[in-house]
């Protein structure tokens, strides 16, 4: 079997180095260098607390590009450059993995719109983790039978975009299935603004930043006299490589975007 060449972008940060190692223990991977905004040229084994693996390090990815020929790029990122990076990749005929959150609506038009026209796979998964992917269909689900329902997503302080990607895809996936309604009293005023959260089709968002937090995520449905809760919690950044690995497989066989790993889960 051939091996997948991939390059990771953002490998010193949480995410991406939890990718680089992953990538190590696949057979049938193979890591053909980092993209970084710092330490250009340098070996990622000589960058200190990375793993000791003899990859180069470009701070130019349309040049890692051309000399490393990959077939997948991993971004891991920030919005602003992930965004940049993914179009750079299509445009270069290689696919994007993106785990990176906060792209916009028309981020992901423009992105789907140069999958298709390049025919490559991309993939923008908010969420790897297979269990989040699960409370989101469940929720889904439920939405069916409460209309009423209110997100809290609570996640590490280092994250830069809020709401997260995960609770924002929840409330699309939920207004797809719900009639779309104000909730709360129609006469509610917030005496502090941003009380009540952020809203999506009149579905309330509400984002905790904390220490100590990895991603977590709680779905509340109320009923009369019944409350369903569905919680799912990310304890490490472990928890999200399965969903990263099965990415990298899918989008090798694919030539379009596919936005979210539920689409890719059965
Ligand atoms: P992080 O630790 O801050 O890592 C981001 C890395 O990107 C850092 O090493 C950063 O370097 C680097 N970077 C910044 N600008 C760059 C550039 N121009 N070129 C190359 N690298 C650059 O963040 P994280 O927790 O790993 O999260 C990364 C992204 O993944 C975020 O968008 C986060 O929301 C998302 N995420 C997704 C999932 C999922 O399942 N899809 C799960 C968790 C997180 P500096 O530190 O020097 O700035």
């Amino acid at each position: 079997m051939e091996k997948v060449k991939i390059v990771v972008a953002g490998a010193r940060g949480r995410m991406g180095l939890e990718a680089v190692k992953m990538i190590e223990k696949v057979d049938h991977f193979e890591l053909v260098a980092v993209v970084d905004h710092k330490n250009n040229g340098m070996k990622l084994s000589e960058i200190e607390g990375l793993p000791n693996i003899d990859v180069k390090v470009y701070t130019d990815i349309s040049v890692c590009f051309n000399e490393t020929q990959p077939d997948v790029l991993v971004d891991l990122t920030t919005p602003e450059i992930g965004r940049v990076h993914t179009r750079i990749a299509l445009e270069h005929g290689v696919r994007p993995v993106v785990g990176t959150t906060g792209f916009s609506k028309e981020d992901l038009q423009e992105i789907t719109e140069m999958a298709e026209h390049k025919k490559l796979g991309a993939i923008i998964a908010p969420n790897f983790a297979v269990g989040a992917i699960l409370m989101m269909k469940f929720s889904q689900m439920a939405a069916k039978y409460f209309g009423d329902v209110e997100i809290i997503e609570l996640h590490h302080d280092k994250k830069l975009d809020a709401p997260s990607g995960t609770g924002l895809k929840t409330a699309e996936l939920i207004s797809t299935v719900r009639e779309s309604k104000k909730q709360g009293h129609p006469d509610e005023k917030e005496t502090i603004a941003g009380a009540r959260g952020a809203t999506y089709d009149g579905i309330h968002i509400h984002s905790v930043r904390l220490p100590g937090l990895v991603a977590h995520q709680e779905v509340l449905f109320g009923g009369e006299g019944q409350m369903l809760t569905i919680r799912h919690d990310s304890f490490n950044r472990e928890s999200f490589m399965s969903g990263v690995k099965l990415s990298i497989e899918t989008v090798m066989k694919i030539d379009v975007l596919v936005y979210g790993l539920e689409n890719i889960i059965e």
